[in-house]
């Protein structure tokens, strides 16, 4: 018999009742060190009392008035996003797979009003994540996506991950941009390197096309820059953001250049609740706390300690782990001889919630609050965790 829930999602047997900081409390009262983050939404952690006093507050004044009216909470983030951006426009949206819908619709309607509507495609590469709209799967490109749910809108040429050369060879008449997470998330962790996006950049440069960065996940703090791009330093012409942006409050946004936005006018695109006044309130407080004088380079000192003692851990259990990769508060332990739902599952009963990516990946997204004790404790349930598991082997 079907569950009332739709069953979709492989739900482990444990539920939440409370979370605090960088802890989430279960319905038995056990304690869990949250190296997760709720897919590293709660960048703040669990109920920091700026994002708990905006959303208080705001409730009791207004929820909802529609996009018909001026927000003014809405207008104050935008501008905010803006003045530490590439972008010079904003569009809110209520999730990850919304914003990247207005990013694909922006690159056509960008082409299509400068005379080139035939400069529909997107060029994306492997293994990457964008949503479960049908633009979105069919962008990932991903069959474990999109079996069975085709046919899929067309538009997308998906290219080996990185590989620059093939992303050159797919230029063709009809394209219209580039697609990438510069670090993936879903996709196992896999950063793109900092002369890959500068290349990329030049690549839509001479051709005239449009580059889209997805940093639904390695934005907004997470590998230590407000965006990940910036550690490349170059700019995209159009961003998706979310996941971290609304600290838990469903938000998304799209940033752009003026000119990339220049086809998106009055009428051209919408949303109900986008940019409603919780949402707004609660995305102004989680930037009061992101924008604070010291929080971004604390994130780079905690995440720099985080890589070392994650590699530290690796020499230790040499033989079951073969990578550690990411940046920032971001990172992946490849363990390619077991599986990584396990080894997550253990990690849940020693009280630490990491969770699972692709290419055999333990994935870390904690709270971007996170200090160094936070750090100790998780290595030594790793460290655990893995003697636990070469015992198993022998
Ligand atoms: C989570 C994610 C999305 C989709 O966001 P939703 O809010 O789940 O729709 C898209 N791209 C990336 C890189 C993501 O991590």
């Amino acid at each position: 018999m079907i569950t009332p829930i739709l069953p979709t999602y492989a739900r482990m047997p444990i539920a939440f009742e409370r979370g605090e900081g960088m802890y989430l409390y279960d319905t038995d009262g056990k304690k869990y060190l949250d190296f997760y983050s709720g897919i590293g939404v709660m960048c703040m952690g669990h109920s920091h009392p700026t994002l708990v006093n905006a959303l208080v507050e705001q409730a009791k004044k207004l929820w909802h008035t529609a996009n018909t009216y001026q927000i003014p909470e809405g207008e104050r983030l935008a501008q905010r996003l803006v003045d530490n951006s590439f972008a010079d426009t904003v569009f809110f949206a209520n999730s990850g797979a919304e914003a990247i819908e207005c990013c694909i619709k922006m690159v056509r309607k960008y082409h299509h009003d400068k005379g080139n509507a035939g400069k529909y495609r997107l060029i994306t590469m492997a293994s990457a994540f964008h949503g479960r709209t049908l633009a979105g799967i069919a962008a990932a490109g991903q069959e474990k996506l999109t079996k069975g749910f085709e046919p899929l809108p067309d538009g997308f040429d998906v290219v080996p991950f990185g590989d620059l050369d093939a992303v050159k060879a797919a230029i063709g008449p009809e394209t219209g941009g580039i697609m990438i997470e510069p670090v993936q998330g879903e996709g196992g962790i896999r950063v793109l390197p900092n002369e890959t996006l500068q290349a990329l950049r030049k690549i839509c440069d001479e051709a005239g096309i449009l580059l889209v960065f997805d940093e639904i996940q390695c934005g907004m703090g997470r590998t230590g820059k407000l965006f990940a791009h910036e550690w490349a330093g170059m700019e995209p012409d159009i961003a998706a953001v979310a996941k971290g942006i609304g600290g838990g409050f469903p938000l998304g946004a799209c940033l752009a250049k003026e000119d990339a936005a220049s086809g998106m006018t009055v009428g051209t695109h919408g949303t109900t609740y986008g940019g409603n006044p919780l949402a707004m309130a609660v995305g102004n407080a989680v930037l009061d706390e992101m924008l604070k004088p010291g929080f971004l380079d604390k994130v780079v000192e905690m995440g720099d300690l985080l890589h070392a003692r994650l590699a530290a851990l690796q020499q230790r259990h040499s033989g079951l782990i073969t990578e550690v990769r990411g940046k920032g508060l971001m990172a992946g332990i490849r363990i390619p001889s077991k599986p990584t739902r396990d080894i997550v599952v253990d990690l849940i009963g020693r009280g630490m919630l990491p969770a699972v990516a692709g290419d055999m990946v333990l994935r870390m997204l904690p709270p971007l609050i996170l200090d160094e004790s936070h750090i100790d404790e998780a290595m030594t349930k790793l460290d655990a965790a893995f003697t636990a598991f070469a015992e198993k082997a022998d």
